[in-house]
């Protein structure tokens, strides 16, 4: 069991004592967010619901939906998945007693949830009892070329807004469950990836809203949610203002900020990048310290857009950045409200936050 003890432990009551970021964590198993606590998290700033779809009992009815070729067909596998989802909820905000939980709604690159091989067709058809060369002819269409640019993130949303209306009435579900018994009630913070434009965060938001509504009324509960956005794309960042106006926070994604604002694939930098910084072109990867020129940039645009239309609406950061100490003094610099990281770096995070704040008051 990992747990800050002794001097490390005063150490970080001190640090605590003179940080004003919150420092949360990425997590979204069970033992994670237990790690993330002991480590001092305030909250989960980034559970990534496609993680909790991979499992091997639930992967068959996630491709099922996937493949499927109407609405009702994709309705018929969400149900499956339903229970799943909203059992992992329970358990997230039992373990997070109360403290704000950041759920991302489902941010698939599309080929990992595509069968790979004729096997894991037959193992569709078989559980689903659907015709094998329909399912291969339906994986085919939906193959591309480019999956990080593709049909990820809320464009699934988009298409097929069953998914997100399964994931919102399972996080509000469970949530009312929680309030219900007696404890804290959670604070669900929904968050949608991949977001570009203010007329599709609207479109998400006024999804999230009316799935949540109605939830609401059939449990008779009042409970609090908030609907935000990640900001992961320039052009999200440029049009912050736009995003506002349906989010009441904002997550920056800052691995895909990063891929997007250099055009550089996060899964393939490692193949070149060695030369970049031998040629003293690069000083450090920018996918591990936060390139705080010009994905700096578009951080401190969208920071100062985001407030101007909405002077309230909460800032933080959740991609790989937000455990680097160099970065999250940048992220002091801009005033974000969090970082959330990885949960083994929450302590380190701790510190560096205090260290930003104190550098800050000069
Ligand atoms: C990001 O892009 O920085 C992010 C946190 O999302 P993911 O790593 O899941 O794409
Ligand atoms: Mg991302």
């Amino acid at each position: 069991e990992p747990e800050l003890t002794g001097d490390f432990a005063t150490l970080m009551e001190w640090a605590d004592a003179a940080r004003r970021m919150k420092v949360r964590a990425n997590a979204e198993t069970p033992l994670d967010a237990k790690t993330a606590r002991q480590f001092g998290a305030e909250g989960i700033g980034l559970c990534r619901t496609e993680h909790m779809f991979f499992d091997d009992t639930r992967i068959a009815a996630v491709r099922e939906m996937i493949l499927a070729d109407d609405e009702a067909g994709r309705r018929a596998a969400l149900a499956k998945i339903a229970p799943f989802q909203k059992a992992d909820f329970v358990e997230l905000f039992t373990i997070m007693e109360g403290l704000p939980v950041t759920i991302r709604l489902l941010d698939p690159p599309l080929h990992e949830f595509l069968p790979h091989t004729e096997e894991d067709v037959a193992a569709v058809a078989e559980a689903t009892g659907l015709d094998a060369e329909k399912l291969m002819r339906r994986a085919k269409e939906l193959h591309e070329t480019n999956p990080m640019l593709g049909h990820r993130g809320c464009r699934l949303g988009v298409s097929y807004p069953e998914i997100y209306e399964m994931q919102v009435r399972a996080i509000i579900e469970a949530a009312c469950d929680i309030a219900k018994s007696g404890k804290a009630a959670p604070v669900p913070e929904i968050m949608h990836p991949l977001v570009t434009k203010g007329e599709e965060m609207k479109y998400l938001r006024d999804l999230t809203d009316r799935t949540a509504k109605a939830v609401l009324e059939e449990q008779g509960v009042d409970l609090q949610y908030t609907v935000g956005t990640m900001v992961e794309l320039p052009r999200a960042a440029l049009r912050a203002g736009d995003l506002a106006a349906n989010a009441a926070f904002f997550s920056f994604g800052t691995n895909d900020l990063t891929q997007t604002t250099f055009g550089i694939s996060r899964d393939d930098a490692g193949k070149f990048l060695g030369a970049y910084i031998d040629k003293g072109i690069f000083d450090k990867d920018p996918f591990v310290s936060l390139d705080q020129e010009g994905v700096g940039d578009l951080i401190r645009i969208a920071a100062e857009r985001g407030r101007a239309a909405r002077p309230d609406v909460k800032l933080g950061i959740c991609g790989e950045h937000g455990g680097d100490p160099a970065s999250i003094t940048f992220c002091e610099s801009v005033g974000l409200d969090y970082v959330s990281c990885s949960p083994y770096r929450v302590p380190i995070a701790r510190l560096a936050a205090a260290q930003a704040a104190l550098a800050n008051k000069g």
